[in-house]
């Protein structure tokens, strides 16, 4: 039964487990934005795998591929030998890439987002000859011991001791709760990044690399302001270090735009993708440009860089995306979910900020009746998590994240349709009236 599944998995199960813990549903069944659990509840699905499903669950597209291969007797996995399929999603990605990478180079990762940002940061201190790496407040790159040192959330990392050495973080202009108080968060932020990275009484050695979200996902739903990363790129052109954006969430057309980075014209140095790129199914990449070269033949390896069934699953997707104008879908319904979330929370002091780009959107819930120095009311994450299970018990899989946990994140499929965002702006709103008591 449902419950015993859930059971047998508390049991069995390392308690380092995150999602089952808020979301206690047995899944069992999976059609487009919709997930249906052992008792036969369906659940409109704002998880989407982490942002990996861009075309939702089961798509033709993408079940054709990945059946064409194993009718076609494709070889599974052949490390980095060239395949014609490993060949068309090489081909299908680089005709869709940013104008100043399609000259680059591509590395197969694989399989997780994590081993990519690994990787990245590897060719960045080859490549420079550097050890230092500067990254963001409320960043998050993954759940490794080096991608854990990147990371701006200081709970994760503390019970571990010393990782990754040479790491340095500044403060992420958030336009809501700024580091900056009501300071301008854009001027100054830029400011420190300038400072940090070509004023010798910074103090800090001049990094290997520069790595941010294009918009911070798991921090809370942060897009990072266009100034910024106008300064972000000549800073670190100033300071001769490898600019790396990690798209591995916004990537594909999540945020309305194909490439985040490309929309705040980052032209960054490397460009980490994962998640939507192989259609649901484990794939992890880099690409950098081929002026930046610094690996030994062999100098990066692993068994499970680029499985065929991901690689036709992900061409398969990254075609669909482009010619089913799903980036302007996502822009349309993002907005449409924005506009439908703030007109909930209207009137409703509980809901501080909506914010987000394109399908990538959060809502940030606080308690009204405490307010900190700026007069901002304080992120209330109890409130968020009651607001998930409202949202599921009616239907709706949310994710939360952010400062304490207290952004509710929406990140559906790229194909969700007006009806269904309909659907998930009225389960929120349901779901902040069933929490006021
Ligand atoms: N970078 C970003 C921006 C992410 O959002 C994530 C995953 N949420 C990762 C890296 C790590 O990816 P993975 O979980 O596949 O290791």
């Amino acid at each position: 039964t449902h419950d015993e599944l859930l059971e047998r998995q508390r049991l069995r199960e390392s308690s380092a487990r995150s999602y089952p813990r808020r979301l206690p549903v047995a899944l069992v069944d999976a059609r487009g934005c919709t997930v249906r659990d052992r008792q036969g509840n369906a659940y409109l699905d704002c998880l989407a795998g982490a942002g990996a499903l861009a075309l939702g669950h089961h798509h033709p597209v993408v079940v054709q591929a990945i059946r064409d291969a194993l009718d076609a007797g494709a070889p599974l996995s052949t490390l980095d030998l060239p395949t014609p399929i490993r060949d068309r999603f090489v081909t299908q990605l680089f005709d869709v890439l940013p104008e100043h990478l399609r000259d680059g180079r591509i590395l197969f990762c694989g399989p997780s987002g994590a081993d990519a940002v690994e990787a990245a940061i590897k060719l960045a201190r080859t490549a420079t000859g550097r050890s230092g790496v500067l990254a963001f407040g409320g960043a998050y790159h993954g759940m490794t011991q080096g991608t854990l040192a990147l990371t701006g959330r200081r709970s994760v990392k503390e019970p571990l001791g010393s990782l990754l050495p040479d790491v340095h973080h500044l403060p992420f202009p958030t336009m809501y709760r700024s580091p900056f108080g009501l300071e301008d968060a854009r001027g100054a932020a830029a400011r420190l990044v300038e400072w940090a990275l070509t004023d010798d009484l910074s103090g800090i050695p001049a990094p290997a690399a520069v790595i941010a979200e294009p918009v911070q996902g798991e921090g809370g739903v942060h897009p990072m302001p266009a100034a910024f990363a106008d300064a972000v790129r000549r800073a670190t052109r100033a300071a001769e270090a490898v600019l790396i954006a990690d798209e591995v969430q916004t990537g594909l057309g999540r945020t309305g735009e194909l490439w985040a980075s490309q929309a705040v014209d980052m032209e960054p140095d490397v460009l980490v993708l994962s998640k939507a790129i192989g259609g649901g199914l484990p794939l992890a990449v880099i690409v950098h440009r081929g002026t930046l070269d610094g690996w030994q033949p062999g100098a990066h390896a692993g068994t499970f860089r680029g499985s065929t069934l991901a690689l036709a699953a992900g061409a398969a997707t990254i075609k669909e995306v482009v010619s089913a104008g799903l980036v302007e879908h996502a822009r349309d319904v993002g907005r449409r979910l924005t506009d439908g979330l703030l007109a909930v929370a209207a009137g409703d002091p509980r809901v501080g900020d909506v914010r987000g780009r394109g399908l990538m959107t959060g809502a940030e819930l606080v308690d009204p009746s405490v307010v900190d120095a700026d007069g901002v009311p304080v992120p209330d994450g109890w409130l968020a998590g009651r607001i998930q299970r409202e949202m599921l018990r009616r239907g709706v899989i949310v994710e939360v994240g952010g400062t304490h946990d207290a952004v509710v994140r929406f990140l559906p499929p790229l194909v969700i349709t007006a009806a269904e965002v309909d659907r998930v702006v009225d389960a929120f709103g349901a779901a902040l009236r069933a929490s006021r008591d």
